[in-house]
């Protein structure tokens, strides 16, 4: 096993067209580590540079101590799972996780031991003498791991596997997945645009917008404390809530009141006119459900409620308010991005089940201005 290293890694292709710019990453001998973003944002480019199927334009990688940038994919030692795993359909269980030592030439003897070995450890004993088709999704899925354990590989490289599947067996292989990294303890980087993905399999989760990287950090860590808008956008469903807010004398104004921000949120709004305050639906409550105490860390208003979505465990209701023309302008690209058109037009507030607010009525809603963040809209990045 080993550490993967990206010093300043550049891709340009032929086109001239820059797909990665300037990546620093490390990732350390055992760690769990997801490449996301949207699309086209060059994420399965830098997996396909670590594993050598796509040239470096500039930077260096390296696998543990070594340079690889000239090294052939096969002497790289990293074992990709690819969507369809890869697996011969002709060939047994036994003699699929066998195949790169028959390429090598192995002995029998060596191949039995090796392929048993890592039988054992991926639960697959009992299926060796089976042909893929007669597997599940979970058990393909280890087959194609069983195949990079044998070689020893250093690390994993997965590239979207799950993106074929229904929502039921991703949830299953997910788990599957997740177990089998940490049992194993190997060097795994995975590229995923679903960010529930990435969220319940890292270690830490590499955000990727446009090339760039956007930020590096634990699951828990980017949920938080997102850097900018674009990370606080795409990390988290139903989307954070971007409110415009002018700045005041004594704090922010919103189209839902003034607003002061408590001790700990508190940031430096010299100079600035107009941010964006950043407030999760889940920092949003119907104000008759909660209590004395907690009231008085937040700021409560009269909400237009247009839409409610019942989901039995909570409540979504949609909120449409305007913004500013000023503010949609600069919001609209990112929504774009991210692929959602909510940002500047309506409030997704999320309400306890037990919460009577009905469709269509003004309501009382409480907002927590403990969890908030202050966004410069021009930079977007986050001042809290
Ligand atoms: P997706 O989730 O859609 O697969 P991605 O984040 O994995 O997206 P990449 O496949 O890495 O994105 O592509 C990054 C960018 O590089 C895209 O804009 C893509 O159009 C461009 N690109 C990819 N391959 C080539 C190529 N061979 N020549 C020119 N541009 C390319």
């Amino acid at each position: 096993m080993a550490a993967i290293t990206m010093k300043n890694i550049v891709k340009t292709y032929g086109d001239g067209f820059q797909a990665v710019k300037d990546i620093n990453l490390e990732i350390a001998d055992g760690e769990f580590m997801i490449l996301v973003g949207p699309s086209g944002c060059g994420k399965s480019t830098l997996l396909r540079m670590i594993v050598g199927l796509e040239d470096i334009s500039g930077g260096e990688m390296l696998i543990g101590d070594e340079r690889v940038n000239e090294k052939a994919p096969r002497d790289r030692n990293l074992a990709m799972v690819f969507q369809n795993y890869a697996l011969y359909p002709h060939l047994t269980v036994f003699e699929n996780i066998a195949f790169p030592l028959r390429l090598a030439k192995t002995p029998d003897a060596e191949v039995k031991e090796r392929v048993n070995h890592a039988a054992e450890l991926l639960e697959l004993t009992e299926h060796l003498e089976r042909k893929p088709a007669n597997l599940s999704g979970g058990q393909r899925q280890r087959v194609a791991m069983g195949r990079a354990i044998v070689r020893n590989a250093q690390a994993f490289l997965f590239d979207e596997p799950l993106s074929n599947l229904d929502a039921k067996l991703r949830g299953q292989m997910r788990t599957e997945i997740s177990r089998l990294q940490k049992r194993l303890g190997i060097t795994t980087v995975y590229v995923t645009h679903d960010q529930v993905e990435a969220m319940t399999l890292g270690d830490r989760v590499a955000v990727l917008r446009a090339g760039v990287l956007q930020q590096v950090d634990s699951p828990r860590r980017l949920y938080q404390n997102p850097a900018n808008l674009f990370v606080a956008g795409f990390i988290g469903s139903p989307p954070m809530n971007f409110i415009p807010a002018t700045v005041t004398d004594d704090g922010l104004s919103t189209p839902f009141g003034d607003i002061q921000l408590p001790p700990g949120r508190s940031v430096d709004l010299s100079g600035k006119e107009i941010v964006l305050l950043g407030a999760r639906p889940e920092s949003f409550e119907d104000a008759d459900v909660v209590s004395d105490t907690v009231r008085e860390h937040g700021m409560v208003f009269d909400a237009q409620i247009d839409v409610i979505e019942w989901l039995g465990n909570e409540q979504y209701a949609y909120v449409p308010y305007e913004a500013p023309e000023q503010i949609r302008q600069q919001l609209a690209d990112l929504e774009r991005e991210l692929d959602s058109e909510a940002m500047r037009t309506q409030l997704v507030v999320s309400l306890d089940a037990s919460s009577q607010i009905e469709e269509s009525s003004t309501a009382s809603v409480w907002m927590d201005l403990r969890q908030v963040h202050v966004f410069d809209p021009g930079t977007g990045e986050n001042l809290t």
